[in-house]
């Protein structure tokens, strides 16, 4: 499997290649040269499998340089229930990713994916878990080590650090922007005690924090001096991990392959419904794709109007949803690529009018009139007031707490509802990790994890800077001296 630019840049590139760096250098992304086709008589020998032989069997389609006798170890101590088994009410989980039905609404069922039963109890475990794993196995492999250099509104980074700590090899920089996110999120990141695992706190929201990254990786000399490398939501392994779990979903929410599913997935940088965007791609029958969003509504307009807008640090709303707070959707050049046909001028261009005017504009164009013919994609975007509307009912309902984000989707899913059409909606956090918000929507808490239950007490480790990228790189330095 070969790797190409979505800017055109063919260096070919391998999967081991692409797995520590981020943008291409052509500034474009990752994609492979094509994607892989499951034949029928596949499709159906997968039905049966479980969660780590279902990953192995679609990895090792994407990552063909890793031989299957090393992949195969990697994957099974990922996805192991020890792993993922933060579940609630101490149910054991075996199947990783379990899916549980919420009820019928107009001829058609709609489950929850819960995806969030790994350690930070979100679904970027899902990903990270098997990139701290592969970055192991590489960098010893290469006699390398790295420093990751990363920002976060919350579930990245913590998903990060804990994918990363005690690994040899590597220490983790993460930026995040200080009193922005909850005293969950902030204890799970600023409670690690390993040596590898740097806390920063920026005065600043999210994208200034993302900011000083970039600044610090565009400082080639320095970026190549510490082996800087990142780990955030354009990381291709990290995309195509994501993608097992469609798999996953499918088979759950269907008895035999003739049947179609559609999939609702609350969005912030595109980085989970890309992934469903390949698993479709791939062959696997899914009907809509459908992209949820809070208040910073950029994709939800995108596939409402054509246009693609996005927005500055000062118009990005801190909401209920904080961890789908985003101006601009990183991953989202990867569906362009394949709605313009991967042209990879084309693409190029579109993005040069976003760094130059702020948007581009394709309304009109045959690639926008097709595009949930083509693609299957369909959006809604959803508010403060929809998502403890969306928390109370299920809980009224279905007698389920759901997380704010997980809310979103559902309610924007509710929209989407086609008859005798499976709908699946990615659960993508717990909702214990943002209990003020349950709190408000039902004056109850959410339950815990036994092994969260005092995790704010804890000590923790933090370093607060200005918002200064200088200063960042000054620690960096000490850091590796
Ligand atoms: C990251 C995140 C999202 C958004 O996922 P993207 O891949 O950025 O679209 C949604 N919900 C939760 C809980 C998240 O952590």
């Amino acid at each position: 499997m070969k790797y190409i630019s979505t800017r055109g840049h063919a260096a070919n590139e391998q999967f081991c290649d692409i797995l520590l760096g981020g943008l291409a250098p052509d500034g474009g992304l990752y994609l492979p040269e094509q994607y892989p086709q499951i034949s029928a008589s596949e499709l159906s020998a997968w039905r049966h499998l479980s969660y780590p032989e279902l990953a192995f069997a679609i990895l090792s389609k994407f990552c063909s340089d890793i031989l299957p006798g090393e992949l195969a170890p990697l994957v099974s101590k990922t996805y192991a229930p020890q792993v993922f088994n933060n579940a609630r009410a101490g149910q054991w989980i075996e199947d990783i990713t379990p899916l549980t039905k919420l009820g019928r609404e107009k001829n058609t069922t709609m489950s929850l994916l819960a995806l969030s039963n790994g350690p930070t109890l979100a679904f970027k475990d899902m990903a990270m878990q098997l990139l701290g794993n592969l970055f192991e196995y590489v960098l010893k492999q290469r006699a390398q080590t790295l420093n990751i250099l990363g920002a976060t509104s919350g579930d990245t980074g913590s998903a990060a650090e804990y994918a990363l700590r005690g690994k040899e090899g590597v220490n983790v920089f993460m930026l995040s922007p200080r009193g922005k996110m909850s005293a969950f999120q902030t204890a799970q990141m600023y409670s690690l005690q390993d040596e590898n695992i740097i806390n920063i706190s920026i005065d600043g929201v999210f994208d200034d924090a993302q900011d000083i990254v970039k600044a610090v990786s565009n400082d080639h000399q320095f970026k190549a001096a510490h082996q800087i490398g990142t780990v955030n939501s354009i990381n291709w392994a990290r995309v195509v991990a994501q993608v097992v779990y469609y798999f996953k979903g499918y088979f759950a929410a269907t008895s035999d392959n003739s049947q179609k599913v559609s999939f609702t997935v609350p969005s912030g940088n595109f980085g989970n419904v890309c992934a469903g965007h390949i698993a479709r791609q791939m062959g696997l029958p899914i009907h809509k794709l459908v992209v949820a969003t809070n208040e910073n509504n950029v994709l939800d307009e995108f596939f409402k109007t054509g246009i693609y807008s996005v927005r500055t640090a000062k118009d990005t709303h801190h909401t209920s949803s904080p961890s789908m707070d985003i101006s601009k959707a990183s991953n989202f050049e990867r569906f362009v690529f394949d709605l313009m046909g991967r042209d990879a001028d084309k693409t190029r261009a579109l993005f040069d009018q976003v760094a130059q005017q702020g948007y581009f504009d394709i309304s009109g164009t045959p690639e926008f009139l097709n595009i949930s013919a083509n693609f299957g994609f369909v959006s809604g975007a959803s508010s403060h007031k929809k998502r403890l509307q969306t928390i109370r009912e299920v809980y009224r309902e279905y007698r389920q707490i759901i997380d704010p984000h997980t809310a979103d989707g559902v309610y924007v899913a509710f929209q989407h509802l086609d008859d005798n059409i499976p709908m699946v909606v990615l659960e993508t956090a717990q909702a214990a990790k943002f209990n003020d918000v349950i709190l408000a929507a039902l004056g109850i808490n959410a339950l815990r994890p036994d092994a969260y239950i005092d995790i704010e007490k804890r000590p923790q480790r933090v370093i607060h800077l200005n918002n200064d990228a200088q200063a960042v790189k000054q620690l960096i330095q000490k850091h590796t001296a």
